[in-house]
């Protein structure tokens, strides 16, 4: 256990909003993710404004994660389970 300053350069980090990719799971700046919120059918679209309420799935820009993104559901939540 250390507490020297020398550790890795995360202190001058500005402070940026972050947001998980749903695919890959690596956190990026919110501003370099693509939002998708649900539409009235239920169905994924991209939330060009990036403020429409309600939940909102964020999208890296690797092609592998948009590819895969194109069959994701997100899960449906029920209640009160708590098992995965
Ligand atoms: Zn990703």
């Amino acid at each position: 256990m250390t507490t020297s300053s020398a550790g890795p350069a995360d202190a001058a980090a500005p402070h940026v909003p972050v947001r998980m990719c749903v695919i890959c799971r690596e956190r990026f700046a919110k501003a370099a993710l693509t939002r998708y919120v649900k539409d009235e059918h239920g169905n994924l679209s991209i939330d060009a404004s990036m403020t429409s309420p309600g939940r909102g799935w964020y999208v890296c820009d690797k092609p592998e994660c948009a590819r895969r993104f194109a069959s994701y559901r997100p899960a449906a939540r029920r209640k009160g389970g708590k098992n995965a």
